[in-house]
């Protein structure tokens, strides 16, 4: 092992190692994101056992660093002590497998894991608990972020809770109720500027930059860290047999990112033998990543996105290069899906009773996809990850529609006539 320090921050694209108390989501020297590296001391079946140990507890205690399931694998995201960790606790979502949405999918089995389940309804609580941290760690004054909703929600949550004033920045008339709704009642000051989520990411940077505000937008990469957890969780629930896909939903592609550094970490550090295949799914509206991939990513591509799968309409993503490895890495795929077939894989989620906002549908959609095109064969084991909770877009829900206002007995007749009809 080398003398180097067992957390770092290195810029993956010129080899500028900082420590870990940086403030900077972009190398300092040539712009390139920074990422955290590790060099756990412990490795293979050590490292499990230690995570295994901990998960066999994690439910017995309130303590919450010990119960979260992005702390429980701190040597890979990181160190810090627990008074500083700022933790709800997020992380522990259920692995379910429904037959009608394998059917729907065309494969024999199908497992959803829901991180929709986390305390504010989407995976990105995974990367804020480690952003309020660092930034407590590093004593930041406010945090910011530009966001399509989820983001600000988990955001204004966590600051709230480790006492860091926090503003974020979204998209007028394009965040759903629901998150809009979450993000100004945990208390974050929230500015809907006039534009569109990039807009508000660039500004987003220009505050952090002249004003000093620690960036918590996807960027930054102790956020990738915990998302990472995701994937560590996942590999764990299935006994560290390795699926032979994950697919998700791709919008800035920082959960991409994630995804593939976890496991390329998972299978350098010995949790895995075998890597699985990534599946990135953007909607047809917004996937200039999708585009970029059917040219061997000869060039980065930006456009103007256009989806109903607000989470995902993102036009120029952020972590593009990181994402590119993430695909390389793992001999990925990025498909496209149209919203009709979005809102198609989201009413089949949803009627199987476990439900998902628009974007999360976007990972089945795209499973379905490569099954019919034959990429995908219908006796492989996938994993589609939900994103987001149902509630999060109560405007989405359209594909069952409740009956007008009925007196009793009318309610009474109708039941009588539907169960009649058997
Ligand atoms: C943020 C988000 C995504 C997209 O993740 P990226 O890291 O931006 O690619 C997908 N679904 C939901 C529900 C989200 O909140
Ligand atoms: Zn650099």
């Amino acid at each position: 092992m080398s003398d180097l320090p067992a957390t770092r921050v290195r810029c993956p694209d010129c080899g500028t190692v900082l420590d870990t108390s940086t403030a900077e989501s972009a190398c300092p020297k040539c712009g390139g994101l920074l990422a955290v590296e590790h060099e756990p001391a412990l490795r293979g079946a050590a490292l499990r056992a230690l995570f295994d140990e901990r998960a066999a507890t994690a439910a017995l205690t309130t303590n919450a660093v010990a119960r979260s399931g992005v702390w429980r694998y701190r040597e890979l995201v990181l160190t810090a002590d627990d008074d500083t960790i700022v933790s709800h606790p997020e992380g522990n979502t259920p692995v379910v497998a429904r037959d009608a949405a394998a059917a729907y999918a065309g494969l024999d089995g199908l497992l959803l894991k829901h991180e929709g389940h986390n305390p504010t309804g989407s995976f990105k609580d995974r990367g804020m608990t480690v952003a309020l941290t660092q930034a407590r760690r590093i004593g930041a004054r406010a945090v910011a972020c530009a966001s399509t909703g989820n983001t600000s929600a988990s955001l204004s949550a966590y600051a709230s809770q480790a006492g860091i004033p926090s503003f974020v920045f979204v998209p007028e008339g394009r965040v759903s109720a629901g998150k809009l709704a979450q993000t100004v009642a945990y208390g974050a000051r929230t500015l809907q500027i006039k534009g569109d989520f990039d807009d508000c990411l660039r500004l987003a940077r220009d505050a952090s930059d002249t004003l000093g505000v620690y960036l918590v937008n996807s960027v930054n990469p102790f956020r990738i860290e915990g998302q990472k957890t995701i994937v560590f969780e996942l590999l764990q629930q299935l006994g560290w047999q390795s699926p032979d896909w994950i697919a998700l939903p791709a919008g800035n592609l920082g959960n991409t990112s994630a995804f593939g550094k976890a496991l390329s970490e998972a299978h350098a550090f010995g949790l895995i033998d075998r890597v699985p295949r990534l599946l990135a799914v953007q909607a047809a509206g917004a996937a200039p990543f999708a585009q970029a991939y059917a040219d061997h990513f000869a060039q980065r591509i930006s456009v103007r996105a256009e989806t109903r799968a607000t989470a995902i309409r993102i036009g120029d993503p952020a972590s593009w290069d990181r994402a590119v490895r993430a695909i390389a890495a793992t001999n990925g795929v990025v498909e496209s899906v149209t919203d009709d077939e979005i809102f198609a894989a989201k009413a089949v989620i949803d009627r199987c009773g476990v439900g998902c906002e628009p974007a999360s549908a976007a990972s089945v959609a795209g499973v379905r996809a490569l099954v019919a095109r034959g990429v995908i064969r219908r006796e492989e084991r996938v994993v589609a990850v939900l994103t987001g909770h149902l509630l999060k877009d109560p405007g989405g829900n359209a594909s069952h529609e409740s009956t007008p206002p009925l007196t009793p007995d009318e309610a009474l007749a109708l039941l009588r006539e539907v169960i009649d009809q058997g």
